[in-house]
């Protein structure tokens, strides 16, 4: 048995797991099979991250953090979880492989997942031209005309980048202004082969094989019109992956899990949460990293509150287990 799991290797995870693995805790973290290191590995240069004054590319800051946790004695393994019981002192954690792991405290560190349009042919034509990750497939694009959904700064960055390889890229948002940053508005507004359709939402995708077009609908006049492109890029934000708790971890209306005012302490003794799993406002890779950080100094303290029987009853077993590897 361990004392801590992290589950997630986002900011909030790996920082989580570096202030645990420092505290001589020994985390475990379970990175996930194909989404190891989070939204960031999605992402092309990272300009706000404090430290990085000429920026950063998205996945090498999360192979340093991934780098920095391991440095301090956190083991990875690079699975999918696939059930949790959180319930009881002793909380488990259940792989895709059926292998179980056992941990008196959890941090809970799984972030978001892109959000859906929700329509019919989306799933469809997805990686046939419907994408939600420019970086991923931007380069396909080349000489194409495309089109992001979303006014945020993930519309905007995706817009900014696939300029680079597309004719053409329109930007389709609901309302009329946007909703991301200052920065990020302006390089999109100076850049010539981005075009705004304004109060617009996609009513339809059409495409047999490969995206062909889609069709709009005004959201002030309800007309339609349609939209002749190759690709669709959706950036409408994420919501929190929380589907592993239902049941047992209580919820906000956001549908992030819910903490205890600014600590990560979730309705669970022995269960932590942190990043956007709980965050519904900031999501930053900052706050991220910050939120991980809150975690972990609670998992330990809750920690230090455990009978000391049975933590030596860890470092016994974890002695064992280590003597029965030299064998
Ligand atoms: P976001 O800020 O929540 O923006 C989502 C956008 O999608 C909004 O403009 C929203 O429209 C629109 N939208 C939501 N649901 C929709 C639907 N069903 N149909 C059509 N449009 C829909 O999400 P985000 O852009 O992914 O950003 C999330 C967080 O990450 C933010 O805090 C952002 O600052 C941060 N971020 C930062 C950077 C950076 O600094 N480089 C890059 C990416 C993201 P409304 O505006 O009408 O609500």
């Amino acid at each position: 048995m361990r004392q801590i799991i992290v589950i997630g290797s986002g900011p909030a995870g790996y920082t989580a797991a570096i202030y645990a693995a420092r505290a001589n805790l020994r985390p475990l973290l379970i990175a996930s099979s194909v989404e190891a290191g989070g939204d960031l590995m999605n992402t092309t240069e990272v300009e706000n991250f404090p430290g990085f004054p000429e920026g950063v590319m998205g996945p090498d800051l999360m192979d340093k953090m991934q780098r920095q946790a391991e440095k301090f004695g956190t083991e990875i393994l690079f699975e999918d979880v696939t059930a949790v019981d959180l319930t009881g002192d002793v909380k488990k954690v259940t792989l895709a492989s059926g292998e179980q792991h056992e941990a008196l405290a959890v941090i809970f560190a799984s972030g978001s997942a892109y959000r859906k349009l929700g329509l019919a042919d989306e799933d469809r034509l997805s990686g046939r031209g419907v994408s939600w990750c420019a970086t991923c497939d931007g380069f396909f694009f080349r000489g194409r005309t495309v089109a992001v959904v979303g006014g945020g700064d993930s519309a905007m960055e995706e817009a900014t980048f696939l300029s680079r390889f597309a004719d053409k890229v329109y930007v389709i948002h609901r309302r009329d202004s946007l909703r991301a940053s200052k920065i990020m508005q302006e390089r999109a507004f100076a850049d010539d082969k981005i075009e705004f359709v304004w109060n617009a939402e996609v009513d339809a995708i059409h495409g047999d094989d490969k995206v062909t077009g889609v069709t709009l609908s005004d959201t002030v006049t309800g007309v339609k019109q349609d939209l002749e492109l190759q690709g669709l890029f959706v950036a409408i934000g994420n919501d929190p992956r929380v589907h592993l708790v239902h049941g047992q971890l209580d919820l906000t209306e956001d549908g992030t899990i819910a903490v205890d005012g600014r600590s990560s302490r979730t309705n669970l003794a022995g269960v932590f949460a942190a990043g956007d799993v709980i965050d519904p406002t900031y999501r930053q890779a900052v706050t991220a990293a910050a939120s991980g950080t809150v975690a972990a100094l609670d998992a330990e303290h809750y920690l230090a509150t455990l009978p000391k029987t049975l933590l030596a009853n860890i470092v016994a077993a974890a002695s064992d287990d280590l003597a029965t590897a030299a064998v």
